[in-house]
């Protein structure tokens, strides 16, 4: 047991279920972190950051909003290298974290990003690695992926809203488009 406070990066509700149970079992005391400019269309935005407030209450976890939307800034940073889009969304993404959880004076930080595997779970490790040691604050680390299964199903439980794509607007595109094919 531990009553190191710890602040979590979270991308959405349905992936914040088993790292909530698994960090709350660790004793962490919690609070959440919302900034996700990477969500495209601000309807699709909306909806997840709706379903995460409404869980979040439910669960008495304290979450801080970063909600200013800045999908301009997330298009400027990945734009001509669309295809190489993620290391910049993670960074971008989890750099605000740190910035956040050092102004706030937190022990540590982590993410629910560590969840998926869809996700690029080494290089999220990576990039969070390398920020702990620019900003000199400590990264929990934890391989969360072993209860993705889990979470579906938490989320199922819980009647969360889940989305069909990772995020932003070339991820709905990969996800939806066939090539101008019926
Ligand atoms: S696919 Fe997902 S992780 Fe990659 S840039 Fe888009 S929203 Fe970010």
């Amino acid at each position: 047991m531990t009553d190191k406070r710890l602040f979590l990066h979270i991308c959405c509700a349905p992936c914040l279920t088993y790292p909530l149970k698994r960090l709350r079992e660790e004793g962490f005391d919690i609070t959440g972190f919302w900034y996700n400019p990477n969500i495209h269309p601000y309807t699709e935005y909306l909806m997840r950051l709706n379903t995460l407030k409404d869980f979040a209450e439910k669960q008495s976890l304290p979450v801080v909003y970063e909600d200013d939307y800045a999908l301009e800034e997330f298009i400027r940073q990945v734009v001509y290298r669309e295809k190489d889009r993620c290391p910049v969304c993670y960074y971008m993404r989890l750099k605000k974290t740190v910035e956040k959880a050092k102004e706030l004076g937190f022990d540590l930080f982590s993410t629910t990003l560590l969840v998926s595997p869809y996700q690029k779970h080494d290089l999220i490790k990576e990039i969070a690695n390398y920020l702990a040691n620019e900003y000199k604050i400590e990264f929990y680390y934890e391989d969360f992926r072993v209860g993705y299964r889990e979470g579906v199903n938490l989320s199922k439980e819980y009647g969360l809203y889940r989305q069909k794509y990772c995020g932003c607007i070339y991820s709905e595109k990969d996800r939806y488009y066939k090539g101008g094919k019926k």
